[in-house]
């Protein structure tokens, strides 16, 4: 039998209760997407148009949809001994503020089974990464907004997911950070071959990180109308790299086409 892929969402639809008489908001209608073993994907769409919506449903946050969600195999919610390790990053930071900075991620360790021995190496070879090494006994609001989305993306990356689902993760960051961050997940997408569902509204971000972008129309009923592939593009990639631009170019005009009007933050 052919191994399940890494994430399958098949006729997911979301409808979001309305109040009193009004009937409700269609947010996803019937979306299907596969992400492969390895492979970094990202959702490219509008503000509005249920990326969100998806990715909370992926994550086990909500668990009223239609449709069938699956990660390795294993529908989503249905965590058993065994299921792969998925981490989120969402666009604001969502950590413990009553703990510090190696505390967040050694709870998140330690929720994935690692033990207590490899926590203080693991934390600080992520915090390294994401450059606050010097920052691990910190509390979150010690730090800028920027830092804590770091160590936010070092708790994803300490336990080694299998899948990383991430949210607009650099959208609030400044651009420079953003950039740095970027990079530095790719790295790391390289060495550990992680399967990625990346959200995001920032075309070039899309075109820069992923192997495919999936294009999703606006709402009401947010669905997938477009596919790109970008394994054509060498990889390391570098903002330097003029065929990364040029590539980014095709996509936004092909987000015109198949969108029509654009939204600004696009
Ligand atoms: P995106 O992430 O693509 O910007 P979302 O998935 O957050 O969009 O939202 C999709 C649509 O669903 C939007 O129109 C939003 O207003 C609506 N929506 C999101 N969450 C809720 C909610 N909890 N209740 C009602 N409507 C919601
Ligand atoms: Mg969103």
């Amino acid at each position: 039998m052919a191994s399940p892929a890494a994430i399958e969402v098949t006729e997911v639809s979301k409808t979001f209760p309305g109040k009193g008489r009004s009937p409700g908001w269609k947010a996803i209608a019937e979306a299907t997407l596969t992400v492969d073993p390895g492979e970094f994907v990202c959702i490219l769409g509008p503000s509005g148009c249920g990326k969100s919506t998806l990715l909370n449903i992926l994550s086990g946050l909500d668990d009223q949809y239609d449709g069938h969600a699956a990660i390795h195999g294993h529908p989503v919610g249905d965590r058993q001994f065994g299921s792969p390790r998925v981490a989120c990053v969402f666009q604001e930071p969502r950590l413990m503020p009553w703990r510090t900075v190696r505390a967040n991620i050694e709870f998140a360790l330690a929720a994935s089974g690692f033990i207590e021995a490899q926590w203080r190496t693991r934390t600080d070879r992520v915090l390294n990464l994401v450059g606050l090494e010097d920052f691990a006994d910190f509390y979150p609001l010690q730090l800028s907004g920027g830092m804590q989305q770091r160590a936010s993306i070092a708790r994803a990356f300490a336990i080694e997911p299998e899948v990383l689902l991430m949210d607009e993760p650099f959208s609030a960051l400044d651009e420079l950070t953003a950039r740095r961050l970027r990079q530095q997940l790719l790295t790391i997408w390289s060495d550990f071959r992680p399967s990625v569902l990346f959200v995001t509204h920032n075309a070039f971000e899309a075109t820069f990180l992923s192997d495919r972008i999936l294009m999703m129309t606006k709402g009401p009923g947010g669905r997938f109308c477009d596919e790109i592939n970008l394994n054509g593009l060498a990889r390391p990639r570098t903002y330097e790299d003029v065929k990364v631009f040029e590539a980014s170019r095709d996509v936004v005009a092909r987000l015109i086409s198949r969108i029509g009007q654009i939204d600004q933050d696009l």
